[in-house]
């Protein structure tokens, strides 16, 4: 499910769609230091859907390694991009000095990191933003054109057309595609058809439940959690998943919308995640990318991403400070997965505490610190420590920035022009297999 990459040779011109990052165990990792497998030098452009990282990730890299060509992608990713890739090799930089301290002490060579800030601001001068819906002609025989996936902030669906003599082929990337009626951003578009479909399917197996049953339980989980006097700890992508919540809550804490227990109101939010509180400015300034009701809040003069309970923790002194607070809050921090950043700390320190919860809200791939405390683990190790996990674990999919199995045999169903090949991408095997027996059977496609 990560480390997207897809390459791309017409007669003239060498592609890559996405350039991700591979994250979870570290078999998986230790790809991201191996060779692309192509000659990074002969990359004409990066065509990029979205800028999460496991699609982004190893621009910096590609830069480093030869290529000179222009990275397209909308305006928000470019934003949301310019972020993450710093963030990025922030942590490529810490990660590589941690593994140094540790080879010297073995009596090996120091550990170069697969990037730096630096590397990650030099692929940002590749960046070339432009609009949803704009005909883009990469040579004569080559247009490309961005339609919303309704997935994040400025993600994308790319349609691509390819002249070779007299034959024009379509290639259309899904992305990674949202499901529908999603908090902030608009539903994916319908594509009128294809040649090739290349297309997610990360959830091709499992139907998410309804978000506004998900957003009933997660608001009892907090009461119940506050009436315990624990604290609510929500593991959230930075970019995306974070602004969901801020988003839903923010609809009860500024009372737009009743609940019938309602003590929570009274505890506070805090966001902790540098990474986040810079996204949600991004957020703010793409209100262009936002849906109706995002929009309408907007009209009635209320920011749907602020409340005065809402508390962006920048500092790290400040991020100690939560755990030294026992009173009832909740905490919303990255990354995602539990792998890195400063969610880790707020496991240690709720993990062990039964009038606690940990509301997963994303997917958790496999290896991860969060599938496995997701998968019921008894205990964990956090910074070489054994933690026992005596909190509530919940996980709320409904919240899930992708599209479920419905909704992606509904998106391809949906096409005027049936392709006449699917390849499916993005999915761990049980997922792939089922999504690619019900596209046989349900619609006749070849798979
Ligand atoms: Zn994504």
């Amino acid at each position: 499910v990560t480390g997207s990459c897809t390459l791309i040779r017409t007669d003239d011109l060498k592609l890559l769609v996405d350039c991700g990052l591979f994250q979870g165990p570290k078999v998986l990792e230790e790809l991201n230091r191996q060779s692309f497998g192509f000659d990074p030098s002969e990359i004409d452009f990066v065509l990029l859907t979205h800028a999460h990282i496991d699609h982004s990730g190893r621009i910096p890299k590609l830069v480093k390694d030869g290529f000179k060509g222009s990275i397209i992608c909308t305006s928000a990713t470019a934003d949301l991009l310019d972020i993450m890739l710093k963030d990025s090799g922030h942590i490529q930089e810490m990660e590589a000095e941690w593994q140094t301290r540790k080879n010297l002490r073995a009596g090996l060579p120091p550990q170069q990191p697969l990037y730096t800030v630096q590397d990650a601001e030099e692929a940002m001068k590749h960046v070339q933003p432009v609009l949803y819906g704009q005909i883009i002609s990469l040579n004569d025989r080559v247009t490309v054109r961005f339609a919303d996936a309704g997935h994040i902030l400025g993600s994308a669906i790319i349609e691509l057309w390819i002249r070779e003599g007299q034959r024009t082929t379509k290639l259309v990337f899904s992305g990674d595609l949202g499901s529908q009626d999603r908090p902030i951003i608009r539903n994916p578009e319908i594509i009128d058809g294809a040649d090739l479909v290349i297309m997610e399917s990360t959830y091709g197996d499992r139907l998410h439940q309804n978000p506004s049953t998900d957003m009933k339980r997660f608001l009892n989980i907090i009461n119940d959690t506050c009436r315990r006097g624990g604290t609510v700890v929500i593991p959230s992508f930075a970019v995306g998943r974070t602004q969901e919540i801020i988003y839903e809550l923010n609809k009860y804490y500024d009372h737009f919308e009743k609940v019938e227990v309602d003590e929570f109101l009274s505890i506070p939010v805090y966001i902790d995640s540098p990474l986040a509180v810079s996204a949600t400015n991004i957020f703010k300034r793409h209100s262009d990318c936002f849906n109706t009701e995002a929009r309408d809040f907007i009209l009635k003069g209320d920011n749907p991403l602020e409340f005065p309970k809402l508390k962006l923790v920048k500092t790290v002194e400040e991020s100690k400070a939560l755990n030294e607070d026992t009173g009832s809050k909740i905490i919303i921090s990255a990354s995602g997965m539990c792998d890195a950043g400063r969610i880790k700390h707020h496991l240690k320190h709720n993990l062990w505490r039964e009038e606690s919860s940990i509301v997963f809200v994303g997917y958790q791939a496999q290896g991860t610190l969060g599938r496995i405390i997701k998968d019921g683990a008894p205990s964990v190790k956090i910074y070489g420590e054994e933690i026992a996990v005596r909190a509530d674990i919940h996980s709320l999919e409904g919240f899930s920035a992708h599209a479920d199995q419905k909704g992606l045999l509904d998106w391809i169903g949906a096409m005027k022009h049936k392709p006449k090949k699917v390849f499916l991408v993005h999915g761990e095997q049980d997922a792939l297999d089922t999504l690619a027996g019900l596209l046989r059977e349900q619609q006749g496609l070849d798979v």
